[in-house]
């Protein structure tokens, strides 16, 4: 009954975000989820999922955390908000601001806060253009994004989205946006020669593709990327709003390629999605241009940007990542993980492609016949089966894309690896006896 009346409200007054409007008017919300605890989430009705995508890649440090409700508590008793312009703080913002310093590589070492991650990207190219307008070079605007990449719903994140239905909603996407090839270095020294280094501000990308289907480029790319970068005056920035954090079994994913970006995008796993929050780690250089050009002022600030709680809330989750080696375990569990797509790989007919880093992995649907894709996909039928035996997973089909991407709590054991694994395979198993009837 109270169901019933929430999916009544739920459709006649929630415009919810990045879904089919359609399909909650006639279907409402499936689920209605009341409580998490650990990779399990209950919904209103008792039924209870092991959610292996961390809802949106981001609740790195699973459900039901006393612990961060307790900081979050403590500091709004004490000190919920103050805001940080004009040279105003608070202590959760400084030591977070300085926490981030000391875990982010090489010269990145200061901070600007936002509340997710579209701010943080906006934050980038707004900042990486004024920083070359400093140096006296304004005709660097441009901004190199790759095609398949995520970077949110912001009007500039959009346009630096290479997921092409995202920009059309945008009508009209920001000028200055170009897009490559996600894999190939070559057509991005292609493309910085055509249009000229010295219009170019900065290149962005995720390390892994999230959003775009968890596309993974090859060893090397990044420095490459890096080397480009810098032989052309390009600032280099990191999206690493759901590769942070340990995600992909370190810390941030561009450690495993021992590269530094000069900005590096944080959101998501920064609170493991408790409260809003999201940050620019910057580096050395770009602070000193920002504080010593013209007469230092800085223009942009949003009015959460050092949020206390948020931060103080942030703080709590880094220490349980760390206190419970979160990153190791992402790690080794990420390995298990992989290693079982590999065997419903060569299990299960349908399964096509499979690849992962730590716990971030994605499955390919094909034809056992053709080997390609089937003409309508065949994926959402699979999470449809996994979600009604107990497995919440996310699906990617835009583009003909027919994928299973995945994104488990990093504090995921053995044991629910091997569950997550045995009803992914009743699941493959009972799609492809109809889709091969
Ligand atoms: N960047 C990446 C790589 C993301 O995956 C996302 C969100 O999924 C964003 C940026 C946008 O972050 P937010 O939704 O917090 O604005």
């Amino acid at each position: 009954e109270k169901r019933k009346q929430l999916i009544e409200l739920d459709k006649k007054h929630f415009i919810h975000p990045t879904s089919s409007l359609k399909h909650q008017q006639e279907h409402g919300a499936p689920f209605i989820f009341t409580e998490g605890n650990g990779v399990y989430l209950t919904d209103i009705t008792g039924h209870r999922v092991l959610e292996a995508m961390s809802s949106l890649w981001n609740v790195n440090v699973g459900y039901g955390r006393a612990e961060l409700a307790e900081a979050a508590r403590d500091q709004m008793k004490k000190l919920a908000f103050t805001n940080c312009f004009s040279s105003m703080s608070n202590e959760p913002a400084i030591k977070l601001a300085a926490k981030l310093a000391n875990l982010a590589p090489g010269h990145l070492n200061a901070v600007f806060f936002t509340s997710g991650g579209s701010e943080a990207n906006d934050t980038a190219y707004k900042l990486a253009r004024y920083y070359w307008k400093l140096k006296g070079k304004p005709q660097k605007t441009k901004i190199i994004a790759r095609k398949k990449g995520y970077h949110g719903v912001n009007i500039g994140a959009t346009s630096a989205t290479g997921i092409l239905s995202f920009q059309e909603m945008a009508i009209s996407p920001a000028p200055d946006f170009l897009h490559v090839g996600p894999f190939s270095a070559a057509e991005l020294k292609k493309l910085i020669e055509t249009e000229g280094a010295d219009t170019i501000a900065a290149f962005i990308a995720e390390p892994i593709q999230g959003a775009g289907g968890v596309n993974i480029a090859s060893d090397g790319y990044f420095q490459e990327v890096r080397t480009i970068c810098d032989r052309n005056d390009i600032l280099f920035i990191a999206d690493e709003v759901i590769t942070g954090f340990g995600r992909t079994g370190k810390m941030f994913a561009l450690e495993h390629e021992r590269v530094v970006p000069d900005m590096m995008l944080l959101a998501k796993g920064i609170t493991s999605g408790y409260i809003p929050l999201g940050a620019v780690v910057l580096s050395d250089a770009i602070q000193k241009e920002l504080t010593s050009g013209t007469d230092g002022v800085l223009l942009h600030g949003y009015t959460y940007s050092g949020h206390a709680a948020a931060c103080a809330v942030a703080l709590k989750n880094i220490e349980i990542i760390e206190r419970e080696n979160l990153v190791e375990n992402s790690r080794i569990m990420g390995a298990k993980m992989l290693e079982g797509f590999r065997n419903l790989q060569q299990e299960v007919n349908i399964v096509g492609e499979v690849r992962g880093l730590g716990l971030i992995g994605a499955m390919e649907i094909i034809h056992p016949a053709t080997k390609l894709r089937f003409p309508v996909p065949v994926a959402p039928e699979v999470s449809k089966e996994a979600a009604k035996r107990g497995l919440m997973v996310r699906t990617v089909v835009f583009e003909g894309m027919d994928t299973i991407v995945f994104a488990p709590p990093l504090i995921i054991k053995a044991h629910e690896v091997e569950e997550l694994l045995h009803i992914l395979q009743q699941s493959l198993i009972a799609v492809q006896k109809k889709v091969m009837a």
